[in-house]
């Protein structure tokens, strides 16, 4: 096994099994550089009954992207435990139904691809056949990238997080360069602290349209703070 990534179709078959009877149990949740998506934030914050912002404070920390120079928010891990994930106990995941979109798609990593022609957007998969990992060791069931992500409840993350993808690349168009000042904050507070920009929407700091289904439903919210944030820096 390596830990280099192979690439593989949608629909081609792989065979892989998980469970807390494999010697590996856990392992893939320590040693982590995992970060996070706005869905996913506002997926594990509302699991444990955190706002964004506290959420944000107990377990992330915010970085300056090397590529994007856009804000990125990592889990908070520590030496003492070996860097496992804050979320992670004996049992295993403490929020397993509402974990990251990250954590759903190993072994899978998605990345989309756009057309310089059409501008169509291609999906591509890989295979992380990382050594710690004997999921593919001992038969399991097979199944697909597309049967996969089903199963794994993606639909609505890739949905949310290919918007992201959208903005980053809209981002390194406009503006490349690591984002600072209010701008940074714009993008902090719009991407990841959720709750904080519908406290400033009920407040009236900042306007949007619908403000009482933005006030109301975390739908709303999101796409509110999405259009906000892209017209905030962007013009769009
Ligand atoms: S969120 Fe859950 S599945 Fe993901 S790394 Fe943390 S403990 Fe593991
Ligand atoms: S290392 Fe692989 S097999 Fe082991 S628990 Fe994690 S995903 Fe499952």
């Amino acid at each position: 096994m390596s830990d280099e990534p192979r690439y593989i179709g949608k629909r081609e078959r792989f065979t892989f099994s998980c469970g807390p009877e494999k010697a590996c149990f856990n392992q893939c949740c320590c040693d982590i550089n995992q970060f996070l998506f706005p869905y996913d934030i506002l997926r594990l914050s509302r699991a444990l009954g955190m706002t964004t912002d506290a959420f944000l404070a107990k377990y992330t920390y915010i970085y300056a992207g090397d590529t994007t120079g856009l804000p990125v928010v990592s889990f908070l891990t520590s030496g003492k435990d070996n860097h496992a994930c804050p979320l992670l106990s004996k049992e295993g995941c403490r929020v397993y139904k509402d974990r990251p979109a990250s954590c759903r798609m190993f072994p899978l990593a998605r990345a989309l691809a756009r057309s310089r022609e059409d501008g169509a957007i291609t999906e591509h998969f890989a295979l992380i056949e990382d050594p710690i990992c004997e999921g593919f060791s001992s038969g399991g069931a097979t199944t697909t990238p597309a049967r996969w992500m089903e199963d794994q409840g993606l639909k609505e993350y890739n949905r949310r997080n290919d918007q992201m993808i959208e903005l980053i690349s809209l981002k390194q168009q406009i503006l490349p360069g690591r984002l600072e000042g209010d701008e940074k904050e714009a993008f902090v507070l719009a991407c990841y602290n959720l709750d904080g920009f519908r406290e400033k929407v009920k407040a009236g700091d900042i306007e949007v349209e619908e403000k009482e289904a933005v006030v109301e439903s975390d739908e709303a919210l999101m796409d509110a703070a999405l259009a906000w944030v892209k017209a905030r820096l962007f013009g769009r």
